[in-house]
């Protein structure tokens, strides 16, 4: 295998593990990461076209459960600490709907055996509100019976997080002590029965050096198996005082990149995101490094001091609850990437989510030819 080869290759169809595993050795050096990225690039722009769009987010709607927490995780850590009310996240939804931002999340923690009764609560006040026409992301732990998840469907949910971080079972249970990787396997799949898109999430540098990279390739493939995966969210480790992980190092900006590159050329055309962990300067360099097409630009939370000092000020505050609007930062990002935003929201359309198959085909003709 040659750089040049494997790279020429991947503009026209999906990596290889072996291939994936040779990009993560062979990119250390500023040169060939550049190349990376701009295949990742092209690839994104053949398979999505460079359009945006701005996309909102609620987070603390749920507290979370698991204990012990996870240990790169600094939410959930103080006592006492309430969820956002129900109230103020239909206000929140109303704001991005007046705002003209048509898709959003709603993030919260996770109770494992939980048969979605919350979610639905919240989920119904924001459809009894009248805000019928915006697409719902539910990423609120990986525990919700079908039928919540169907009813969730009607009510304007599009796709359902089942978050994996890293899916090496050893150093899984290590970094999520209170969680279960089978079961959270097995909700991937319930996403599926239930109609729904999946989403999921890698985390960039929260395993050991010695495996990295093998540990970025399993996973990467690992949720490829997934037919209904329609975006994925790279996050990066960074540590935090108030997190048992303290003092692992902070995942640098470059292997992140790397990693938004890689799924790039694994997943092809599906929504890849920056996530926790990068500054607005780093995601640029997550743009630049293929990830796309959509821009979290407005935030609603509670007031919170997590990520000390990283956090961006916010643009209004009412009762304690912060809401951030960075479509300002997100258009100069736009122009500095060459890349368009567009309010439109783009259809989930599983029908076209076809690249687990592709991958499939690839391996098993890299395979015969062995
Ligand atoms: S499940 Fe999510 S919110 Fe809960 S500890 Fe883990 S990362 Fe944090």
């Amino acid at each position: 295998m040659n750089l040049h080869e494997v790279l020429e290759n991947a503009l026209q169809r999906p990596v290889t593990r072996e291939e994936a595993l040779f990009l993560f050795k062979n990119t250390e050096t500023e040169g060939d990461r550049n190349s990376l990225y701009a295949v990742a690039r092209a690839v994104r722009k053949a398979e999505t076209g460079d359009v945006f769009h701005f996309t909102g987010g609620i987070a603390s709607v749920l507290p979370c459960r698991l204990r012990p927490l996870c240990n790169y995780c600094p939410y959930w850590r103080k006592k006492d600490q309430n969820p956002l009310p129900v109230e103020a996240i239909v206000a929140g939804a109303r704001y991005f709907h007046r705002e003209g931002v048509q898709e959003f999340h709603l993030s919260g923690g996770t109770t494992l055996g939980s048969d979605g009764k919350e979610v639905l609560d919240i989920v119904r006040k924001i459809h009894e509100a009248g805000l019928q026409d915006m697409k719902i992301m539910v990423n609120c732990g990986a525990a919700m019976s079908v039928d919540s998840m169907k009813q969730l469907k009607e009510w304007g949910v599009g796709s359902i997080g089942a978050v994996f971080e890293i899916t090496n079972p050893e150093v899984f249970r290590k970094v999520k002590p209170g969680d279960d990787l089978a079961k959270k396997i097995q909700f991937a799949w319930d996403i599926q029965k239930a109609g729904l898109a999946l989403s999921s999430g890698i985390m960039a540098g929260l395993g050991p050096e010695e495996t990295r990279y093998e540990d970025y390739v399993n996973t990467l493939f690992d949720i490829a198996q997934f037919p209904h995966l329609s975006s994925i969210y790279i996050s990066k480790f960074t540590p935090d005082p108030a997190i048992p992980m303290h003092d692992w190092k902070a995942c640098s900006v470059e292997e992140a990149a790397r990693l938004v590159a890689m799924a790039r050329l694994v997943y092809r055309s599906i929504n890849i995101t920056t996530a926790a962990g990068w500054t607005e300067e780093e995601r640029i360099q997550g743009i630049l490094a293929g990830a796309g097409n959509a821009l979290f630009s407005l935030a609603v939370n509670l007031k919170v001091d997590y990520w000390q000092g990283r956090q961006q000020e916010a643009t209004f505050s009412e009762d304690n609850i912060e809401y951030r609007d960075t479509r300002p930062d997100k258009r100069a990002m736009a122009e500095q990437c060459g890349i368009t935003i567009s309010y439109q929201a783009k259809k989930y359309d599983l029908n076209r989510i076809l690249y687990s198959e592709e991958i499939i085909k690839a391996q098993s003709a890299e395979g015969a030819k062995k």
